[in-house]
């Protein structure tokens, strides 16, 4: 019972201008209508003094004219229980569309505004003008981890004035979560202006932002999509996210308009992203092997393992190209996996004692399982840890420093040994070299191109050499491609060396011929 009475109240109180008005107006006419009443038995009972009936019809009259004023106080407290509902539901609205820590709009209210637009401009196309500009904070995070969350907090808002005061009443600028913006411009679709307005939001967010005794800078990355007939709201959102990103990936800073040719750029990596998936699962990616030389001596020292993907139509895909799709897609570890295994049971069929150089992606040393996944792969194929190096980037330890650190100690006690790949190219190879321990480095091909030419190329390769020798560590010199090249680090003192002037990267069956000639019979494909 008590839940129907809610029910009607509920059903009134949902319905304030059709019901509880009607009811007061009926209430205060009621009042009237009763009081005349009571005037006419008043003069009525006055004239006819015998009569008896008038004292009751009197106190009935007055007993009745309380009905109206029982009316008007229950439709007044309903109409201000509507208006309290009103209130809270607007609330509720601002707090749904609305992001509590700038007061901008949000994500939600963008897509409603996208949707109602784009439903306008299936109607009548020309009059449906929108451009979406997401802008994305780079660098904004360094700063929440360093000052906090409350500094971060205030820089958003600060983030959120600067943006509110460039734009005019035909846009709206929104917070979409973390640090991302947008602006939706509801203007004619003008890419100068457009251009114009990201560049001024550029500027105005790149100004110094001084909070309560810091100082910080930061730049943003900008994607601009604009709608055309036919595209539904989450097609524009979707474009200018791209937009996003490709522009982040031109390095941050920047701005950039999607068009037909970043959407075809797009629709290629989806369908290599797909393609990719599948010759992981069908196991295309392969290992090809290039020979490591004793500088020295001449002689075959090890391979390095390279991953190979020979695509049915696109032809060879770069690992340059599927190592970070790997990465990207969560995939790394099996792709990785995968090659060794197979690097592996080649190595275990050749007749040699040489070992392998494997390169692991830096988003692998986040893995704490990785360890024990390689010392069972060397096991399936009966190689010990002495035979296996592991080639790592600095940016391995950038991370995570004591999870990588942990890995990396695992690996060594296994007998494995930890090379520094790419020396010299990143911020604090000095650093990670002294923190961790490495037996070897290897100086990036970038150092050894021209090394003839460029006498600044020629002063780090020594330097590096020497500073190798001092810590006696040993050196693999990358990309060797002239017996120039080649003089001068045999002149240097620099053990190891790859390149093109031995051998490019070959697969297994290649390496069977090159051990034969470099051995003799003993390097031999093993029968079994
Ligand atoms: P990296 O580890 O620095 O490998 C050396 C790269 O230099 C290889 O490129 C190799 O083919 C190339 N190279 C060797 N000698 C010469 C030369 O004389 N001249 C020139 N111009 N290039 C030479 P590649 O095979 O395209 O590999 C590129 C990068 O992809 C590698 O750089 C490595 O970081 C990564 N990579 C390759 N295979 C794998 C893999 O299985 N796992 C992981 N995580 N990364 C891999
Ligand atoms: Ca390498
Ligand atoms: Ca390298």
């Amino acid at each position: 019972m008590g839940k129907t009475w809610v029910m009607r109240e509920y059903s009134v109180l949902k319905d304030p201008f059709n019901i509880g008005f009607v009811l007061m107006a009926l209430g205060l006419f009621g009042i009237a209508v009763h009081f005349q009443i009571f005037e006419q038995f008043y003069i009525f009972s006055r004239a006819h003094e015998d009569w008896e009936v008038d004292e009751v019809l009197t106190g009935f009259a007055a007993a009745s004219a309380m009905l109206p004023v029982f009316l008007v106080r229950r439709n007044w407290r309903l109409s201000l229980a509507n208006i309290t509902i009103a209130s809270a539901k607007q609330q509720a609205d601002h707090v749904a569309l609305h992001d509590p820590l700038t007061g901008l709009h949000n994500r939600r209210y963008l897509q409603l505004l996208t949707d109602k637009a784009t439903q306008r401009g299936w109607a009548d196309p020309q009059n449906c003008a929108m451009t979406v500009l997401l802008i994305d904070l780079d660098r904004f995070k360094p700063i929440n981890d360093l000052r906090g969350h409350d500094a971060g907090d205030a820089l958003l808002r600060e983030v959120a004035k600067r943006l509110s005061a460039l734009c005019s009443a035909h846009h709206h600028v929104i917070r979409l979560g973390g640090d991302e913006f947008a602006i939706l411009s509801m203007l004619l679709i003008d890419i100068e202006a457009n251009s114009r307005l990201a560049r001024q939001i550029q500027t105005a967010l790149g100004r110094p932002f001084v909070l309560d005794g810091w100082a910080a800078t930061i730049s943003c990355s900008i994607g601009i999509a604009s709608w055309s007939e036919g595209m539904s709201a989450s097609d524009l959102l979707r474009n200018a996210d791209q937009a996003m990103y490709r522009a982040k990936s031109l390095g941050r800073g920047t701005y950039v308009h999607f068009d037909d040719e970043l959407g075809a750029a797009v629709r290629d990596q989806a369908s290599l992203e797909a393609d990719f998936r599948l010759a992981v699962e069908a196991g295309q990616i392969t290992p090809y092997f290039q020979p490591i030389h004793d500088i020295g001596t001449g002689a075959l020292s090890g391979f390095e393992v390279l991953s190979r993907w020979q695509h049915p139509t696109r032809g060879f895909v770069p690992p340059d190209r599927f190592i970070p799709l790997a990465e990207d897609l969560g995939l790394i570890g099996r792709l990785s996996d995968m090659v060794l295994s197979e690097a592996c049971a080649a190595l275990a069929s050749w007749d040699t004692a040489l070992g392998l150089s494997f390169n692991l992606s830096p988003s692998q040393f986040g893995d704490l399982t990785l360890p024990a996944r390689i010392f069972a792969i060397l096991q399936n194929h009966g190689l010990d840890g002495s035979r296996l190096e592991i080639e790592i980037t600095e940016r391995a330890v950038v991370a995570d420093f004591d999870k990588a650190h942990a890995i990396i100690a695992e690996l060594c006690a296994l007998g494995i040994r930890i090379s520094m790949d790419d020396f010299g190219t990143g911020t604090s190879s000095l650093a990670t070299l002294a923190r961790l321990p490495f037996s070897k480095i290897k100086i990036d091909r970038s150092f050894i191109a021209d090394i003839q030419i460029m006498p600044m190329n020629a002063k780090i390769v020594s330097g590096v050499l020497a500073l190798a020798a001092s810590l006696s560590l040993e050196v693999t010199a990358e990309g060797i491609e002239t017996a120039a090249e080649l003089d001068f680090l045999k002149l240097h003192n620099c053990t190891l060396g790859q390149g093109y002037l031995f051998s490019r990267p070959v697969p297994a069956a290649e390496i069977v011929a090159l051990l034969a000639a470099a051995g003799g019979s003993k390097a031999v494909r093993r029968s079994g």
